[in-house]
C-alpha cells in the first residue's frame, strides 16, 4: 500500500458539511485534503439535491421575511423531535444559524426568495439560487482557491484509530480499470460522509426485507462506511438505525438520486390506497408541510411497501407536479386496471369515501370544513367526492432521504467515545452526527443548518488542534 504526504486535516466526504469544514480548516491555517468517494460529476452527496436552510432571525433579513426567533425555532424542533434532541447542541445550532447566510455568501453562495407551492417557507428558510448544486460548485471553487486539495473517486475504507486517536485512513482510489489502496496520514480527521441510507443491506438490518423496496432520494455514495468504522472503533452513537427522514415518492423513480422532482405532493387532495385498494391513513390530517414527511414511513408499512395517490380532475393544478405524469383513466374501474388493483375493491373504496363526504367550502390553504362523516377511517380536511373524470394516480414507494443513526459529538464537534470522553483529534459534521439534534422527526431545512454549523466548527477546531 502506498503512503503519500501527511496533512493537518483530512476531511472524509464531499458534501456541504465536508466543504464547510475544509474551508474553515484552511482559513485556520491548516493543510487540508478532502476525499470524496463520488466522481467529480456526481460530487456533493445529498447536499447537491437541497434547496434551502432554516435560519433564526430577529427581523426581515435578506430573502427571509418577518422574524423567526430562537424561541419559536426551538419550539418547532421540540415538537417534531418529541424531545429527542440534545438541548445545548440544538440551541447552539439555532443561535448560530443566524450567522450562516453571511458566511455562505462570503464563499460564493447566492440566495433567492422562496417560490410559491406546497411548502410555505419564506419566513423560516433561505433558498439557494441554483439549488444545492450551485452551492456545492461555489464551495468547491472557494475551497480550491484557498488551497484545499480535493480528490474524487477516493473512498475512505478504513480508519486507523488507536486509543481514541486518529492516525491514518486507507483510501481506495478508483482508476479506469482498477483501484489502488493508499494510506493517508493526517493530524486530525473530520468525518463528514453522510448517513448510511444508500446501504440497503444495513437498512435491512433495521427494516427487514421491506428495505429492498425502498428508493433512496439522494446519492448512492452515502453507504455509512465511515460511520461503521467509527462505531466499531469505540464511538458512542445517537438515535437509532430505524430512524430516518422518508417521504412518499413516485414508484417509477430511479433506485438512487431521483432528487426533489420525484416527491409526490398530491396526497392530501385525494385518497391514498394500498395494493388491496384500501385506505390506511387520514390524508387530510394536517397541512402538507407538516405531514409530508410521515408518508414515507406509512407507505413502508403497507404490503409490498407500495401505495397509490388517487385524485380526479378537480385537483389538477392544485399541487406541484412531480417529474413523471400521473396515470390517467376515464373511470375508477379503468384506473384500477391500469394500476393492477382489484377494480371492484377500488370502486368500493371510492364509493364508500364519496358517500361519506359532507359538503363544505374547499380551501387547501386552511384546515377547511370538507370532511367525511361516519367513515371508519376519516378524512378530516379537503375531502371532496372523487367524481370528476378523468381520474388520476401516482404509484408510491418510500423515498429515504437520510438516516439518523450517528456518532455523538460535543459543542466542539468532537466525536464522543463510549467512555463519554471526546476523541482527541476526531470531529464529525452533517448527517453523520445530525441525530444528536434530530433523534426523530424533521424540520425542513435543518439538515443543511446542522451541516453548515458543525462543518464550520469541526474545521476550525481541527485546524486549531493541528496547527498549534
Ligand atoms: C432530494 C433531497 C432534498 C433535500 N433537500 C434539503 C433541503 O432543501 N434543505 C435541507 O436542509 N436538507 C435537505 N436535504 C437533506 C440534506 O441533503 C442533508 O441533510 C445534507 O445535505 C447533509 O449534508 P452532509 O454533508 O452531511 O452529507 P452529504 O451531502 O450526503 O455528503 C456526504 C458526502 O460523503 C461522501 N462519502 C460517503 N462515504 C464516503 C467515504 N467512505 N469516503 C469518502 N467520501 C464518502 C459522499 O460521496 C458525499 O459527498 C435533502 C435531501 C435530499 C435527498
Amino acid at each position: 500500500m502506498s503512503s503519500g504526504r501527511s496533512y493537518d486535516v483530512l476531511v472524509a466526504g464531499g458534501g456541504n458539511a465536508a466543504l464547510c469544514a475544509a474551508i474553515s480548516a484552511r482559513r485556520g491555517g491548516a493543510s487540508v485534503l478532502v476525499l470524496e468517494a463520488a466522481p467529480k460529476h456526481f460530487r456533493g452527496g445529498n447536499s447537491r439535491h437541497t434547496r434551502n436552510l432554516r435560519c433564526m432571525h430577529e427581523g426581515p433579513a435578506g430573502v427571509l421575511t418577518e422574524s423567526y426567533p430562537e424561541s419559536e425555532y426551538w419550539d418547532d424542533l421540540l415538537q417534531v423531535t418529541e424531545g429527542q434532541t440534545n438541548e445545548p447542541l440544538a440551541r447552539m445550532t439555532i443561535r448560530r444559524s443566524a450567522t450562516c447566510r453571511e458566511w455562505m455568501a462570503q464563499h460564493g453562495v447566492r440566495f433567492q426568495p422562496s417560490l410559491g407551492g406546497t411548502l410555505h417557507l419564506s419566513r423560516t428558510n433561505a433558498f439557494f439560487l441554483g439549488g444545492g448544486k450551485a452551492l456545492i460548485n461555489a464551495y468547491c471553487r472557494a475551497a480550491e482557491r484557498l488551497g484545499v486539495e480535493i480528490e474524487y473517486d477516493a473512498e475512505v475504507r478504513e480508519l486507523n484509530i488507536q486509543n481514541g486517536r486518529f492516525a491514518s485512513a486507507v483510501v481506495a482510489r478508483k482508476g479506469a480499470s482498477h483501484e489502488v489502496l493508499a494510506e493517508v496520514h493526517a493530524k486530525t480527521l473530520v468525518a463528514a460522509a453522510g448517513g448510511f441510507q444508500a446501504n440497503i443491506a444495513w437498512l435491512k438490518e433495521a427494516w427487514g426485507e421491506a428495505a429492498g423496496n425502498f428508493l433512496i432520494r439522494g446519492t448512492p455514495y452515502d453507504t455509512g462506511t465511515i460511520l461503521r468504522q467509527l462505531m466499531v472503533q469505540g464511538a458512542k452513537t445517537v438515535s437509532s438505525p430505524s430512524q430516518c427522514h422518508a417521504v412518499a415518492i413516485d414508484a417509477r423513480s430511479p433506485r438512487f438520486d431521483g432528487g426533489i422532482v420525484t416527491r409526490v405532493d398530491s396526497l392530501s387532495l385525494g385518497i391514498v390506497v394500498n395494493k388491496h385498494a384500501a385506505r390506511f391513513y387520514d390524508e387530510g390530517e394536517d397541512f402538507w408541510p407538516k405531514r409530508y414527511a410521515i408518508w414515507g414511513g406509512l407507505v413502508a408499512q403497507q404490503p409490498d411497501q407500495m401505495a397509490f395517490s388517487i385524485f380526479d380532475a378537480q385537483s389538477i393544478g392544485g399541487f406541484v407536479p412531480p417529474f413523471f405524469p400521473p396515470i390517467q383513466a376515464n373511470s375508477v374501474r379503468e384506473l384500477a386496471v391500469a394500476l393492477q388493483l382489484d377494480p371492484s375493491a377500488l370502486e368500493n373504496t371510492v364509493a364508500e369515501f364519496n358517500s361519506a363526504v359532507r359538503p363544505g367550502a374547499f380551501n387547501h390553504a386552511v384546515l377547511d370544513d370538507c370532511a367525511t362523516e361516519n367513515l371508519k377511517l376519516p378524512k378530516t380536511h379537503w375531502a371532496r367526492r372523487l367524481d370528476s373524470p378523468p381520474f388520476y394516480a401516482y404509484p408510491l414507494r418510500p423515498g429515504i432521504t437520510f438516516t439518523y443513526l450517528g456518532v455523538a459529538v460535543n459543542e466542539r464537534a468532537q466525536v464522543i467515545l463510549q467512555d463519554d470522553k471526546p476523541a482527541e483529534n476526531i470531529y464529525a459534521a452533517g448527517e453523520i452526527m445530525a441525530g444528536n439534534i434530530l433523534g426523530k422527526g424533521y424540520l425542513a431545512g435543518i439538515g443543511m443548518t446542522i451541516g453548515t454549523i458543525f462543518g464550520r466548527i469541526a474545521g476550525e477546531e481541527a485546524a486549531r488542534h493541528a496547527v498549534r
